[in-house]
Formats: C-alpha cells, structure tokens, sequence
C-alpha cells in the first residue's frame, strides 16, 4: 500500500507468469483487434479460446473492451486523443481498463445502489463515493457510474465518468481497501474502491449515462456467454477424458449406457448454448455502432443477448457440476482441478447480472419492445414459423399475466425460449458448416 517513502501507491503485485500470460491476451490483439478490424468478433475468439483454460482473465480484457468502447463511442475528440492510444496499444505498455458500477447497497438496482457523488470542477468533475465490487482493480483507466450533484433520482440521474489512476499532479486518484476473498476468477483482483474527490471526465452527456453503462453491460454479457460456453466444454473434455481411462463393473466408465447417454445429451445442449452465445456475439457486432432510440434489431439483440447470459452460465454451472461427478471423489479434490470449474462457473452465474436479472430484463424487452416477435421472425428464416407458434402463444399469455404471477411463471418459458433458440441456431450453423460458410 506503501512505498519506502510511506507515499500511498496501492500497488498490485502479480507473478511474472501472469503479466507474461495477461500480456499476451492484449498483444494478441483480445482490445485493439476490435478497433483496427471493426468487428468484435476476434475479440470473442481469443476469449473463447483463452476462457478453455482460464474463464477469470477474459475479465480484464472484457472491462478494458468496455472501457476503450464507451470511450471511443461516446468521449469528446479531446478525452479520446488523451486516453485511446494507450488502451490500444499493441505492446506490454498498454493500459488497461475497468468498469465499476456496484456499490454496497446492491448492483441490480443501479438506480437505487449507486451512492456515489460527481461535482462539477472547471473542465472535470471530483467524485466522492465507494465502489464495492472493482474488479481489474489496479486498471490505468476505468469507468464509473455516479450521479452529478442535483440529477435526478434512480438510472436516469446516473452518469459515466473516465476515471484515471493517477490526478493531473500524478497523486493517487483512488485508493484500494482491501481485495476480496472470492471463491474463483483469481486471475483478475476484485477489490472495493475508495473515490475522494476523485478526478473524472465526464463521457458522453449526463442524460445519456444509463444508456452507456447498459452498452458496457451488453459487451460484459456476451463475453460471459462465450466464456460460459468455453468452460462448459472444457469441463465435459476434463470429464470425458476421466471417463476414458476409469473403469468400473469391468469396464470404462464411459461405456456404460446411463453415463453415455449423459454424456450424449450433454454435448448436444452444450452445441444449442454455442450456437446462441455466438449469435449473441453476431448480433453484438452489427449493432454495437447504434445509439438512441435504438432499432428492431438492437431489440432483437438484446433479449439474445439476455437469453444467451441466462442460458449459457446456468449450463456452465450444471455441465460443471456433472463434471465433477464423472470424476467421483477425486471430483472433489483441489489438486485435479475438476472442482475449479464449478467454482468459476457459479461468478459467471452471478456477475454481469445474476440469472433472475437476465430473465426480468429479457421479459421487460419483449413487453416494452416485442422482441419476442422479432426472435421469432429471425428464426423463421431457419425453420418454418408454425414449428415455433405453441412457444410464442405461450409467452404472449406469459406477458398478459398480472406482474407478480408473470415472474411466477416465467423462468420455465424463459429456459425454453433460449434452449429452442439455441437449438434452432445450431440447425443453421449445422447447414452453413456443410455449405462451408462458418
Ligand atoms: C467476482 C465479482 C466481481 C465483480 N466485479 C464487478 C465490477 O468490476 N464492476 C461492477 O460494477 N460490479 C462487479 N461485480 C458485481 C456484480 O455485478 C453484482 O454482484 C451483481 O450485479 C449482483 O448484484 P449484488 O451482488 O449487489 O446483488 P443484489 O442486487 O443485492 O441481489 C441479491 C439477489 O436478489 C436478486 N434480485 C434482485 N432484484 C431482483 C428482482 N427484481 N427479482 C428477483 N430477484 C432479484 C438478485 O438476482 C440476487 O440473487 C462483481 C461481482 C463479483 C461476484
């Protein structure tokens, strides 16, 4: 927390393998890709492969994507020539970045949960306030959500500031607490962060904050799902090793009909959960330039992308689950690695949005947006509508309900939607792979 001369540094050590495996992400182009290439999708293809081994790195590239994003989309000419490049650099002096919203009292409820204080000074502002869950915590740059002194109550009075490491006289912008103590995702430092009179720069309009920090959330969510997926398979690759080498009642464990079975089903719901998370990322990156009021497709994007976050964490925590089984005893034990999953699975359940949110927010975007009706449009190019009409009857009665009953009932249509979704996705991708277009 110190250095020799007891200045406050709030420096975060890391091993030299870290900084070596970290750097390589951001070399290899997981930020700056998505800028030279326009198209996020490079981005999700080295997430997807590095989320095979470790799901708990893709965060800070997530946040650092979040970061250059809201930066390069909504920042002034001025804040963007100051800070881009160095989010973009191509060597181990790129800057990082981060995004911290929640605070103590809640991060569902930004609207309520968000305590944090701006005020406007010359050309920046000082915020004052606590941010409880910061994850990357040691990022050059992050953003912050806080709300300008006299804006309104709830989401809408909230704004998003560009929150540097160091102040204009090279002091410490913010200080750490302390990090938390969490069960996985090791691999990024999540700590509780104090702002004091913390400088910032405001990015974009005060009015339009709630609209960037759900594009941030957007982009963290579909990471998720690649991520999920990615540690989903890994966990069954780990299990369908074990399997292939235990034996039991004379014979591999793998070769027995029930675990065969198991095993069978398991890798075709995990190619239905690839095959949304994916489109999730397609639809991401052809409406990620769009602003408010946003069009049919964004909608349409959205409930995917709520559907996808839902599905592909609720699977990655049931496939991860399962693995360890496959694994028996040795299932449980640290030093085989097999529990590991489930424990990184169960933050992917519960960050970006924990499942019930996933399901609320896809249910306000089909009552609000019809979005449903675009989903359904959008996989009619795929198989022919009627296959689809029991499920769209069935959610249009869902949305009639009075509100208590609706979030009652809606879990069980929420996981059909995403798994028909996924399903119908896969058939595509299925039909494209012969024609050679994936
Ligand atoms: C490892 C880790 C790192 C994180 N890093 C960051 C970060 O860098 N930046 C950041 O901003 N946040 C971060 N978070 C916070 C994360 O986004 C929140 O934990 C998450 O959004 C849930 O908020 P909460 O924990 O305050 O739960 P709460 O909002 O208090 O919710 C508690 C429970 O109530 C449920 N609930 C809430 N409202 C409803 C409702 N209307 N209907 C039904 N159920 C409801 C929730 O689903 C949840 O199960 C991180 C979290 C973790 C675990």
């Amino acid at each position: 927390m110190f250095d020799s001369a007891g200045r406050r540094v709030d420096r975060i050590l890391y091993s030299s393998e870290y900084q070596a495996m970290l750097g390589k992400g951001y070399r290899s182009g997981v930020v700056w890709r998505a800028f030279e290439e326009d198209s996020l999708i490079p981005t999700y293809l080295l997430m997807y492969t590095i989320a095979f081994y470790d799901p708990g790195i893709c965060c800070p590239y997530t946040v650092s994507l979040g970061t250059a994003f809201a930066l390069a989309k909504y920042g002034s000419g001025e804040l963007q020539a100051q800070f881009l490049p160095a989010l973009l650099r191509k060597d181990d002096s790129v800057w990082q970045g981060a995004t911290w919203m929640t605070e103590i009292d809640g991060g569902s409820d930004l609207g309520a949960g968000v305590k944090t204080v701006a005020r406007r000074r010359g050309d920046h502002w000082l915020l004052a306030g606590d941010k409880y869950f910061a994850s990357n915590v040691s990022a050059e740059l992050a953003v912050v959500a806080a709300r300008p002194e006299g804006a309104p109550a709830g989401v809408r009075g909230l704004a998003l500031f560009l929150v540097p490491r160091y102040r204009q006289d090279g002091s410490l912008n913010r200080t750490v607490r302390r990090l938390k103590d969490k069960i996985a995702t090791r691999s990024v430092p999540t700590g509780e962060i104090e702002l004091r009179d913390s400088e910032g720069y405001l990015v974009g309009s005060p009015e339009s904050g709630i609209y960037l920090i759900l594009e941030i959330l957007n982009l963290s969510r579909v990471a998720n799902s690649v991520v999920s997926v990615a540690l989903a398979q890994r966990a069954m690759a780990d299990a369908l090793a074990y399997a292939e080498r235990r034996t039991a009642f004379g014979k591999l464990v793998v070769d027995h009909a029930l675990l065969r079975h198991q095993f069978e089903r398991r890798f075709q719901s995990l190619e239905w959960a690839f095959a949304l998370a994916w489109e999730s990322v397609r639809l991401l990156d052809q409406v990620r330039a769009e602003r408010p009021p946003y069009s049919d497709r964004y909608h349409l994007f959205r409930l995917v992308a709520h559907l996808a976050k839902y599905w592909t964490a609720e699977l990655a925590v049931d496939t991860a689950k399962w693995a360890m089984e496959v694994h028996g005893g040795l299932g449980v034990l640290g030093e085989f690695g097999a529990e590991r999953w489930l424990r990184e699975a169960m933050i992917l359940a519960i960050w970006e949005g924990t499942s019930h949110r996933q399901i609320l927010d896809g249910l306000e975007v089909m009552e609000r947006k019809q979005a449903h009706k675009l989903l359904f449009a959008h996989l009619a190019t795929i198989t022919p509508a009627q296959a689809l009409e029991g499920l769209e009857s069935a959610l249009e009665q869902l949305l009639h309900l009075p509100r208590d009953q609706r979030e009652i009932e809606a879990e069980a249509l929420f996981r059909r939607l995403a798994i028909v979704s996924g399903e119908e996705l896969s058939r595509r991708e299925s039909a494209e792979d012969r024609d050679g277009q994936w």
